[in-house]
């Protein structure tokens, strides 16, 4: 017999009124007596203090064994419980090296989506909340709140894109956010692992500035100097693209994803051209080639110029 070590809130409310506690993230129990409960959220830093009461009536438990925590509202039903001790690598060397660079803008880019789900504008404030919990507005006719949050950790609860706007309206947590989009959702390692490919993508662009030794070493880079491809197109993407283009409105590079529909996971993002990322669409790769192959099959001039083209 395991003792229960986790448990999650019902429903999402705001945590001394400034933090969002978002239900069915679950929280590590660090100490429990008969009057308070001290809490580690998987989505926070920051450790949460309840009254008993307030736990016992507004937190369920987790099943959990050795090695997992049980939960339908996460992939595979459950979390290695190893990721709740796994902090986001630090790239502050890094940072500082390149503070004077225009480099810095990718790296911090890179950083931020690694680690951060998208925003979301639709998203309920927490004083607009507050006010809605006070005087609750009974017209149907005004939208209020979104089930996603305008960014959050991408390790809170994924939701899922066949859930409603009937559903949301009548969850306990409605009007407040409870989760993040599916595609953002990933666990602490493999945002880890999703920020080291990224970087060593940056700096294989072609002219990208050297990292020291140490820096390499410290965070494992494996850089290979004048290589990164954008799979698009096959060019290699030269380094003057990245920094001037990389933040500016009309972007040149951006973030292309060989699966758009599973975004940014490992293995499956990429820095390339913005362009090519317009010209793959909302298709995968694999869509792309079987609507080729489909067109070639019916025409064959398309055909024998593949075929030219392969040889
Ligand atoms: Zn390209």
């Amino acid at each position: 017999m395991f003792t229960t070590k986790f448990c999650a809130p019902f429903k999402t409310t705001t945590n001394k009124g400034s933090l969002w506690k978002c239900q069915n993230v679950p929280h590590k129990i660090l100490n429990k007596n008969n009057e308070i409960v001290k809490l580690q959220p998987f989505n926070s830093k920051t450790s949460i203090i309840v009254n008993i009461d307030y736990y016992l009536n507004d937190f369920y438990e987790f099943h959990n064994d050795e090695e997992y925590i049980y939960t339908p509202h996460y992939p595979n039903g459950k979390i290695p419980i190893t990721e709740f001790d796994i902090k986001p690598i630090s790239i502050k060397k890094l940072k500082t090296y390149f503070a004077e660079y225009n480099i810095i803008n990718a790296i911090e880019k890179v950083e931020h989506d690694s680690f951060q789900s998208k925003g979301n504008n639709n998203c309920i404030t927490i004083d607009k909340y507050k006010k809605f919990i006070s005087n609750p507005s009974t017209s149907k006719l005004e939208r209020i709140g979104d089930p996603i949050f305008n960014r959050l950790v991408r390790h809170s609860p994924p939701i899922s894109k066949l859930y409603t706007r009937e559903e949301f309206e009548n969850c306990l947590s409605y009007p407040a956010p409870i989760g993040i989009r599916e595609e953002d959702f990933a666990l602490p390692s493999e945002q880890n692992k999703i920020l080291i490919e990224l970087l060593n993508q940056i700096f294989s662009c072609q002219n990208a500035p050297l990292v020291p030794i140490n820096i390499q070493n410290e965070l494992n880079l494996d850089i290979k100097p004048n290589s990164h491809k954008c799979l698009w197109c096959g060019h290699i993407i030269d380094i003057a693209e990245l920094n001037q283009k990389y933040c500016s409105k009309v972007h040149s590079i951006n973030f292309c994803h060989r699966i758009p529909e599973i975004g940014t996971k490992l293995g499956n993002v990429y820095i390339g051209h913005y362009i090519c990322n317009r010209e793959q669409g909302g298709y995968s790769e694999e869509q792309r080639i079987e609507q080729i192959i489909r067109l070639a099959k019916n025409n064959p001039i398309y055909k024998q110029k593949i075929l030219n083209e392969l040889i």
